[in-house]
């Protein structure tokens, strides 16, 4: 068969089996000699890796009898992308969103359109305060017939989504590409590196990778300065408590999804809003990936941990590969100051230069 393709029966079914793709350019361009490969989510049916989680917690709580359809309203605290996963995951239920003021237009606009309702909360509230987008979540549940807030920050399914579908994924590309002169690889995830909110993308994977493919791959957290995730907690001194512009990683609170134990997340690395971006312009520039903010952290995160002490005999290893998790895409942020300063406000090239000038004399 020329092409592995058959006919999806719904837009569930386009969720997840997203690439797995060589940053080939970066690596040269950071004088790494090991693979740098991406995982890139944004291919998924709405768009991101929360997809997946929405769907699997859809499934089991219609499996369980938690959610009866034409009845049942779920309501869900989220960042947005979960949110859009779990209105796509429709099926008859209504769905309220609650996500903070910072949070993207885009992601409230698709929200809307996918007919879901959305409630705004103050980004500076604390995760435990009323007015939070937790708080809010919970006053709904409690005050509308049928609420249900599946609540990704304690569901299992949301880490086990990851170990089975995401992670094997991953393990899967990674074991069927042969090693060759041209791209020696060890055919093993050697690390692997990603952003955490919930935490549950990068548990997951990590016991996906560790309990069926590699006990010794490292797996590298990556947090925003501001937050308190990375572990130990010393790491979170600086900044604590700052705004940050990335959406989607870092929190004032441990889910309990995350699991700190150094049997999943082995290190951490902080990374600045700044570095975030102008790796996402890197992503965009070299390797033509359409990847969002917390693309970029997870990238930047992987490069400072690869120029560390301890990573750097890993960088200069041929063969070994550095799976890096690229959560979302940048269509979600195109109208936020920070995308369109670097994509408006670029210096002219020497090409813009050759234009204006052509049509001038023309
Ligand atoms: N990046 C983006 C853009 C996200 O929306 C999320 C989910 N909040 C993450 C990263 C982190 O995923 P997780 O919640 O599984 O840690």
């Amino acid at each position: 068969m020329p092409y592995e393709q058959r006919v999806l029966d719904n837009a569930l079914d386009a969720v997840g089996s997203t690439p797995l793709i060589r940053l080939d350019k970066i690596a040269q361009a950071e004088g790494l000699k090991c693979n740098l490969l991406g995982k890139v989510e944004y291919t998924s049916a709405g768009g991101s890796v929360k997809d997946r989680i929405a769907k699997r917690m859809v499934e089991e709580a219609e499996k369980d009898g938690k959610l009866i359809p034409g009845e049942s309203v779920v309501i869900e605290p989220t960042s947005g992308n979960t949110g859009i996963g779990l209105a796509m995951a429709y099926k008859g239920y209504s769905v309220i969103i609650t996500m903070p003021n910072k949070m993207s237009l885009e992601k409230e606009a698709a929200l809307r359109a996918l007919g879901a309702e959305v409630v705004r909360t103050p980004t500076e509230a604390a995760w435990d305060s009323p007015e939070s987008h937790i708080g809010v979540a919970l006053k709904l549940q409690r005050e509308i017939p049928g609420g249900i807030i599946l609540d990704q920050y304690r569901n299992f399914n949301n880490p086990l989504a990851h170990e089975l579908t995401t992670g094997p994924e991953i393990i899967a590309a990674v074991t069927a590409t042969p090693s060759t002169s041209a791209h020696p690889s060890s055919g093993k995830v050697d690390v692997f590196v990603a952003g955490a909110g919930t935490g549950g993308t990068i548990t997951g994977i990590s016991r996906a990778i560790k309990k069926t493919h590699n006990p010794e791959c490292i797996v590298v957290g990556v947090d925003p300065k501001g937050s308190i995730l990375a572990y130990p907690d010393n790491l979170n001194t600086e900044g604590k408590g700052d705004v940050y512009v990335v959406e989607g990683i870092g929190y004032d609170f441990i889910p309990e999804v995350l699991s700190r134990d150094p049997h999943d997340i082995n290190t951490w690395v902080k990374t600045a809003d700044q570095e975030s971006f102008e790796a996402v312009r890197k992503l965009m520039r070299l390797e033509g990936l359409l990847v969002g903010g917390s693309s970029g952290s997870a990238l930047s995160g992987a490069l400072r941990w690869l120029k560390s002490d301890e990573g750097k005999h890993i960088a200069q290893t041929p063969g070994l590969n550095v799976v890096v998790l690229l959560a979302d895409g940048i269509r979600n942020y195109m109208s936020k100051p920070w995308f369109l300063k670097m994509a408006l406000e670029a210096e002219p090239t020497p090409l813009a230069k050759q234009i204006a000038d052509a049509l001038k004399n023309g």
